[in-house]
């Protein structure tokens, strides 16, 4: 079973969206199991502070390394073979790639911060991976977190109802997806491409091809440069 931990300062965030429909009734059906971890558990003090003001000066509250070695230690185990991830906008963009190989595997720690951030010293402290879900700035790791994890358990063997579908969809072969349509035939006077209605396979094969080279050309010229690594 693909298990996710999560560490985090609000637990009731969780399972939110994922406990609705394919990812909700993959975890009511017990394909994969998510628990959460409140880091607070492990704070300091009468008041379990877990951050502290920046060494250096400046702005804002750090999480403190101590608290946070703590709580990893406590919810992953040195033994535990799922990898340790920060959710982090320092991190390495996530890629369809990165998740089809979290999926592959056995789960994942996640650790979401809160504040400026966590104490550097944490992150090689316990092999933490950082991974960021884009270049803008989030008030904290959980949607970041329910983001990858949705990513993830939708791959899982059996979530979605035809495996197929989870095969030819955008970035899958570095492309992005081809134009959908369905019902009705006209919309306000617009087509549906006739080639998609001629019942002739290779072409309709042939015709997705090209838009999405197409669309993936004048879009994400990055992702064509990367095919072709
Ligand atoms: N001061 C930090 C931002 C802190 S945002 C900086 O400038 O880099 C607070 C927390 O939200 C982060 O520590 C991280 O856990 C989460 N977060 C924010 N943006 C994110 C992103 N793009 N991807 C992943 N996590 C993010």
């Amino acid at each position: 079973m693909w298990r996710a931990t999560i560490l985090t300062l609000f637990p009731e965030m969780f399972p939110g969206p994922l406990g609705l429909s394919l990812a909700g009734d993959a975890l009511a059906r017990g394909v994969w199991e998510l628990e959460t971890r409140q880091i607070r558990e492990h704070g300091i003090g009468r008041h379990r502070a877990v951050d502290d003001t920046p060494a250096g000066g400046g702005p804002g509250m750090v999480m403190r390394a101590d608290v946070l070695a703590a709580a990893v230690d406590a919810a992953a185990p040195a033994d535990d073979p799922r990898p340790r991830l920060l959710m982090s906008p320092r991190g390495r963009p996530l890629t369809q790639r990165r998740v089809r190989h979290l999926a592959r595997g056995p789960g994942a720690m996640i650790l979401c911060a809160r504040f400026e951030g966590v104490d550097e010293r944490i992150i090689a402290a316990r092999g933490l991976e950082e991974v960021s879900i884009g270049d803008y700035i989030l008030s904290g790791g959980e949607i970041a977190a329910l983001a990858l994890m949705d990513a993830c358990v939708r791959l899982l063997p059996g979530v979605m109802g035809e495996e197929l579908s989870g095969q030819e969809e955008s970035f899958e072969d570095g492309l992005l997806e081809y134009p959908q349509y369905t019902r009705p035939r006209d919309f306000e006077g617009r087509e549906i491409p006739e080639v998609l209605l001629s019942g002739d396979h290779g072409e309709i094969a042939k015709w997705r091809r090209a838009e999405a080279v197409k669309l993936t050309r004048a879009r994400r010229p990055d992702l064509l440069a990367r095919k072709e690594d």
